[in-house]
């Protein structure tokens, strides 16, 4: 007897795993399957994605269903549209020997019609996503008032994605006597509250370590007066050519006007409101999706069930009504195992709320500066710099070549190569080189006598990025590896860490960019690095470190700010009109160049995160 035998399975079932060649049931089979053949029982289950669990309620759920009978028995719920098809995929195979049995996706963004044709027919599981298939309920196109089984896959993503009142909704339409089976990967309060209020003496099935939901966000607020938000939002999106975001604006009215002003300055923005068609928020979507656009101006009842996996940032252009509504937003980014930064553009008045939401969170918010315009341009020299480096040589060029050295011929190397980077990299400086500091006064809440619990949780804001500590005797790095290798802010931290054996406070203001990062040290540190990294290789390419021009990093250089505060404030002013005056500089033309690289980035990277989502089966 195989060990899939002994949890109870059917022989059709057995042959359709060898089929797919599992050798074993995974800890989250063992325990589950022969629970859920045995007993009609409600279930909740905490285990990780790509542990396994899609069979898990899978392979029950389809032993018990009665494939005759042409009812919907089976409802599994689950975030996203990706993960919709993913389920019924695996759905198909594993029912593949059971007659007559019949799966269907319903998920927003493709035609509703077509969905119910498919549910016309007899789908005895229907796979949906949680706004769909209450807009299919409430239209008659489902009908779910039978149903035997419901199964919510990654309860806390959905709802971390808003979706309480539509699963609310959606259970309040099937009966009572029922089964629910809750799988989640944390097990934080609110899916406590689904599990009592909707569920009945469920059992209990915990794989690998119970997780209370360890943030992979790091919560970042930016203090600016109120006039500067849009110019600030710019900088934050230049300090970050590689950033895919959804930056979160109160009104419809707002986040069409914010949406407009980026892709007038040149960048790829576009708007998600309740005022838009169908029509036009799936073409938005898509071109999202397809990366296409990398600013993504939603309101938040528009961006509810964003289905996107790499959102880099999610930008607070204002700060929402309900502190809620903050941790649906920030949840649009670190999702599936990854890291991501919620960025909050605040006025002086507004800060109060920040400690509110870091109450209701329990993390703190790291308080960092609007980048300098010289940081931002120093960001942008060194991603220039490794674009060219990285760029494939497209060898049509060969037949001008005797043309272009000819013309080039009298150049030498460094003159050359400072007339490359000058091409674009002068449009950056000229546009930012005047740039006024855009910080206001008080960013700091100990200013204001704020400090409350923050002086002594203090290590908990040491996430990578140590802003309050001193810029005195501070030095700022340059590293030539970044996210296209494979590192976030904290493994680019743990590598940096380990690699020079110091402790991990040592190690702060990790930025990491593209193809390159910037870190932090005390000055004391600095001939260790550089004699570490002097001829230091990883799978046989070089890793080099050079100290940066720009010592504070983009928390830092306080001082000239602090002593011309007044005056800047004012010109400040100025310095937002010049942004927008001169939006067809240096952002243009930079962005839309850059984008491209960074969407094959991305690409690249969140390919290979899926993949190893699906790797990291055991
Ligand atoms: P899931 O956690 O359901 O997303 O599953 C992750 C991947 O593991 C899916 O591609 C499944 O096909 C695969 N898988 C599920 N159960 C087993 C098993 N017992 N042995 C090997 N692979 C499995």
């Amino acid at each position: 007897m195989t060990k899939f035998e002994a949890l109870g399975l059917q022989k059709s079932l057995l042959n359709a795993i060898s089929d797919l060649g599992f050798e074993s049931p995974s800890e989250v089979q063992e325990k589950c399957i022969p629970l859920l053949l045995e007993d009609d029982t409600d279930l909740v289950a905490l285990a990780q994605t790509g542990t396994g669990k899609t069979a898990a309620f899978g392979f029950p759920l389809i032993q018990k269903i009665n494939s005759e009978s042409r009812t919907t028995q089976g409802l599994i719920l689950s975030p996203t549209r990706e993960l919709c098809l993913q389920i019924t995929n695996e759905i198909k195979l594993y029912s593949k020997y059971e007659k007559g049995i019949n799966v269907v996706a319903i998920y927003g963004g493709a035609s509703i019609t077509d969905q119910a044709r498919q549910i016309k027919r007899g789908a005895q599981i229907i796979v949906g996503t949680p706004g769909r298939m209450k807009d299919m309920i409430s239209r008659g196109l489902v009908d779910i008032s039978k149903i035997d089984y419901c199964i919510l896959d990654e309860a806390d993503e959905m709802l971390n994605m808003g979706f309480f009142e539509d699963i609310k909704d959606i259970l309040s339409n099937t009966p009572d006597e029922k089964n629910t089976w809750l799988f989640s990967a944390t097990m934080p309060k609110e899916v406590s509250v689904i599990a009592k209020r909707f569920m009945n003496n469920p059992q209990e099935i915990t794989v690998g370590a119970k997780n209370a939901g360890t943030s992979t966000v790091q919560h970042e607020h930016y203090v600016v007066s109120g006039r500067d938000r849009y110019p600030a939002l710019k900088r934050l999106a230049d300090a970050n050519p590689g950033i895919f975001s959804v930056v979160f604006c109160r009104t419809k009215r707002d986040t069409q006007r914010v949406a407009e002003k980026l892709i007038e300055d040149g960048y790829n923005a576009g708007a998600l409101h309740g005022d838009l068609s169908q029509n036009q928020r799936d073409l938005v979507m898509n071109s999202f999706r397809k990366k296409q656009i990398q600013m993504l101006v939603a309101t938040d009842v528009a961006a509810r069930g964003i289905d996107v996996d790499d959102i880099t940032h999610v930008i607070n252009y204002q700060l929402p009504d309900e502190i809620e509504t903050y941790t649906h937003r920030s949840g649009r980014t670190g999702r599936a195992g990854k890291s991501g930064i919620s960025m909050v553009i605040v006025t002086r008045s507004e800060l109060r709320k920040i400690t509110a939401i870091e109450r209701k969170i329990q993390q703190d918010f790291i308080a960092k500066k609007i980048p300098t315009g010289i940081e931002i341009c120093e960001i942008q020299l060194y991603h220039l710099v490794n674009k060219i480096k990285d760029t494939e040589i497209n060898e049509d060029v060969n037949n001008y070549l005797p043309a272009i050295t000819d013309v080039l011929k009298d150049i030498d190397r460094d003159e050359l190569i400072k007339k490359i980077v000058s091409v674009e990299f002068t449009r950056f400086f000229k546009y930012y080189s005047k740039s006024q500091d855009l910080n206001s006064s008080g960013s700091d809440r100990r200013d204001r006598g704020e400090r409350g619990e923050r002086g002594e949780r203090g290590e908990r804001r040491e996430r990578g990025s140590r802003d309050d500590a001193p810029t005195d005797g501070s030095v700022r790095y340059f590293i030539n590896v970044g996210e296209k290798d494979g590192y976030d802010w904290m493994s680019l931290k743990d590598f940096l860490k380990d690699t020079l054996d110091v402790g991990r406070d040592a190690i702060y203001k990790v930025d990491t960019k593209e193809s390159f990062s910037f870190f932090n040290t005390d000055a004391e540190h600095t001939e260790q690095i550089l004699s570490t990294f002097s001829e230091f290789k990883v799978d046989g390419r070089f890793v080099n470190v050079e100290v940066s021009n720009n010592p504070g990093g983009s928390g830092g250089g306080g001082g000239r700010r602090r002593d011309s505060r007044g005056r800047d404030r004012d010109k400040s002013r100025s310095g937002g009109d010049r942004d927008k005056n001169r939006s067809g500089g240096g952002g243009r033309r930079r962005d839309k160049s850059s984008f491209k690289s960074n969407s094959g980035g991305s690409g690249n990277s969140s390919g290979k995160r899926r993949s190893k989502k699906r790797e990291g089966f055991y």
